[in-house]
C-alpha cells in the first residue's frame, strides 16, 4: 500500500494490514529513467556475449539465494502486501525458483540454432538463430509484486537481455528486494536496473527506447501502453486482467469443487488475475454446493500474519481495490443478489481487510459478473444445463483462464475445449501458472503473448535467418539474363512443381495444362 506525498517526489510504502510505514522510494523523472536505460544498454553487450551456460550459472546462484533466504524474502513481500508470509513464500518465491529451475533445464534446447528446410531451393542451406533484443522494460503490478516482476526479468536475462524493471507504486519496496538479490547473486552491474514511481514513470520507460515492453497489469493501462508503444514501434507483451469462470458439472466431486472454489476464489484475498470470479452450477446440485462453499468460507481465518498464528487470508493490498470490491457487492445486492456470507470490510482487524464473500442469485446484468472484481468475492450462478454454463462462461471480453469440474473425463475435455481462454483446467484452477514449462497468457481483453514455456522465452529474442548458397555456380538459372521465353519456362516449372497429381505435373512440363 502506498501514498504519494504532496510534492510527488517520493512514495511512502505502508503495510496494508497494519498501516505501518515501511519506507519510501523516489519518484524518478524522465532523465533518471533514461539514465537507467542507458546503463542497462551498456551492460547489454557483455551480457549478450556471455555463453548461455554462463548466464544460466548466474541464474543458478540466484536460485540458490532465493531457496536459502525464502523466509526473509517472503516476510518482506508479506509486509508490503499484507498477505500471509506462507502465501508469499509459496506463491512468489517458490514460483520464481521453479521458473529458474525450468529455464536452466530447457533454455538451451529452446534457444539453439535451427536448420531450416530450404523447400524447392535445394541448392541452399538455411538456418535460424535467436538473438537477444537488447534492453527489456518490465512493468509489473502489485498483486504478486515479486513473482510477476521476477518472471519476465529472469526469462529476459536467460535470453541474453538486460532489464529495466518498474515495480508497482503500490509495492515499490519489492523492487529493492529484487535489486539486493541480484547483487547478492553477483550479477554484472546494471543487468537489472529498477526505476521507481507511479504510472507516469512507467510511461517514461515505455518511450525510453527499450527494445520491448513486458507489461502485467490492468487492461485499461495495457491499452494506454500500446498506444504509446505504437509511436516508437516498441513491441509489447500484454498480461492483462481476467474474469475467470468455473463450471461445476452435475457429476462433479462436490467436496473437491467446493474446496477448489474457496481456495481459488479467496487466495491472496481474491487479488489474482486468474482467481475464480464466477461460478456456474446446475440447479440439481446448486444448493448442496452453495451450502458447502459457505461452510468452508466461514472457516477461513483472516487477519494479520504474526508468529505462531498463521492466517488463511490477509489484507487487501490497496484501498482503491477495496472500494471496487465494495461497489461490486453493493451493486449485486441492489440488483437482487443474496448475500450468503461476508460482504463487508473488517475494520476490527486494524488494516484494510474485506471479508470473504459468497453471493447467489446473481446474473449477467451485475457488475460482479461482468467486470473484474479482483477481491474476495465468489458469485455463484444457478444454470439449467452445463451448456448454458459454457455459454455464460464465454459471455465476457476477458479470456485468461477457466475451469470445469467433473468426474467424466471426456465431458470435461469437451467443455474445456469450448471455453474461450488462454488456459483451461479440469478439476483445478490457477495451477496452470505453476507449471513453468506450460505457456501462460490470455486471449481477448486478457492480452496476448505468453510467459513460461518455450513461447515465454521466445518473447525475448529476435529470430535471425541465414541462407547460404551451397554450389557456388557462376550464376543462378533465374538471375539475369533470362534465356528463351522466361514466362513460358516459369509457367511450365510452376505446373511441374505445384500440380498435385503426378500426371498433371509431367504434362505441365511439356507445356500442357
Ligand atoms: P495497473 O494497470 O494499474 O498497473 C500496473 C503497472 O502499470 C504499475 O506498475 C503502474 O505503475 C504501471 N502503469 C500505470 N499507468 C501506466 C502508463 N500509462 N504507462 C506505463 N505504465 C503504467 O494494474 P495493477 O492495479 O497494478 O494490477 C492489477 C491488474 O493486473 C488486474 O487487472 C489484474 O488482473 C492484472 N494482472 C494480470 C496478470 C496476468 O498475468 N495476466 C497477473 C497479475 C495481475
Amino acid at each position: 500500500m502506498t501514498e504519494t506525498t504532496s510534492q510527488q517526489s517520493e512514495i511512502e510504502s505502508r503495510n496494508p494490514a497494519t498501516r505501518e510505514l515501511l519506507g519510501t522510494v523516489p519518484v524518478m523523472d524522465e532523465a533518471e529513467v533514461r539514465q537507467c536505460v542507458q546503463r542497462a544498454r551498456r551492460a547489454a553487450e557483455d551480457w549478450a556475449a556471455l555463453p548461455l551456460d554462463d548466464r544460466l550459472a548466474h541464474l543458478a546462484r540466484l536460485q540458490d539465494i532465493l531457496a536459502r533466504d525464502s523466509r526473509e524474502i517472503a516476510t518482506r513481500i508479506a509486509a508490503e502486501t499484507g498477505k500471509p508470509r506462507h502465501e508469499a513464500l509459496f506463491t512468489e518465491v517458490t514460483a520464481t525458483c521453479e521458473l529458474l529451475r525450468t529455464l536452466r533445464r530447457h533454455a538451451a534446447g529452446v534457444l539453439r540454432p535451427r536448420r531450416i528446410d530450404p523447400g524447392i531451393l535445394k541448392t541452399k542451406r538455411a538456418w535460424t538463430v535467436y538473438e537477444p533484443l537488447g534492453v527489456v522494460g518490465v512493468i509489473s503490478p502489485w498483486n504478486y509484486p515479486f513473482t510477476l516482476s521476477m518472471t519476465p526479468v529472469v526469462t529476459a536475462l536467460a535470453a541474453g537481455n538486460t532489464v529495466v524493471l518498474k515495480p508497482s507504486e503500490v509495492t515499490p519496496l519489492v523492487g529493492t528486494v529484487i535489486e539486493e538479490i541480484f547483487e547478492a547473486a553477483r550479477f554484472p552491474a546494471s543487468t537489472v536496473e529498477v526505476v521507481t514511481g507511479a504510472g507516469a514513470t512507467g510511461a517514461m520507460l515505455v518511450r525510453s527506447g527499450v527494445n520491448k515492453i513486458h507489461f502485467t497489469g490492468s487492461t485499461a493501462t495495457g491499452r494506454r501502453i500500446m498506444e504509446a508503444a505504437a509511436e516508437t514501434l516498441t513491441p509489447v507483451v500484454m498480461e492483462l486482467g481476467g474474469k475467470d469462470p468455473m463450471i461445476v458439472a452435475e457429476d462433479a466431486d462436490l467436496e473437491r469443487a467446493a474446496r477448489g472454489a474457496v481456495w481459488a476464489g479467496f487466495s491472496n484475498s481474491g487479488q489474482i488475475c486468474m482467481s475464480v470470479e464466477r461460478v456456474y452450477v446446475p440447479a440439481s446440485i446448486h444448493d448442496a454446493f452453495v451450502s458447502r462453499v459457505v461452510e468452508l468460507t466461514r472457516e477461513l481465518r483472516q487477519g494479520t500474519d504474526t508468529d505462531g498464528d498463521p492466517v488463511d487470508i490477509g489484507a487487501m493490498i490497496t484501498p482503491a481495490q477495496t472500494d471496487i470490491v465494495e461497489a461490486h457487492v453493493a451493486d449485486a445486492l441492489e440488483r437482487g443478489a443474496t448475500l450468503e456470507t461476508g460482504g463487508a470490510r473488517r475494520t476490527d482487524l486494524g488494516g484494510d481487510f474485506f471479508e470473504p464473500t459468497v453471493l447467489t442469485g446473481v446474473n449477467h446484468d451485475m457488475r460482479v459478473m461482468q467486470e473484474e472484481t479482483f477481491g474476495p468475492v465468489l458469485p455463484i450462478m444457478r444454470v439449467e444445463t452445463e451448456d448454458e454454463g459454457v455459454r455464460l462462461a464465454n459471455d465476457t471480453t476477458y479470456g485468461l483462464t477457466a475451469s470445469v469440474w467433473t468426474r467424466d473425463r471426456a465431458n470435461g475435455e469437451r467443455i474445456a475445449s469450448e471455453l474461450r481462454a488462454g488456459c483451461v483446467l479440469i478439476n483445478d484452477h490457477i495451477t496452470g501458472y505453476a507449471l513453468c514449462d506450460l505457456p501462460f497468457g490470455g486471449v481477448g481483453d486478457s492480452g496476448f503473448g505468453r510467459v513460461h514455456g518455450p513461447e515465454g522465452l521466445l518473447e525475448f529474442v529476435e529470430v535471425k535467418s541465414f541462407v547460404e548458397d551451397r554450389l557456388g555456380l557462376r550464376a543462378e538459372p533465374y538471375w539475369f539474363p533470362r534465356l528463351g521465353n522466361p514466362l513460358e519456362v516459369f509457367a511450365r516449372l510452376n505446373g511441374f512443381l505445384y500440380r498435385t497429381d503426378w500426371k498433371d505435373r509431367v504434362k505441365s512440363l511439356f507445356g500442357g495444362r
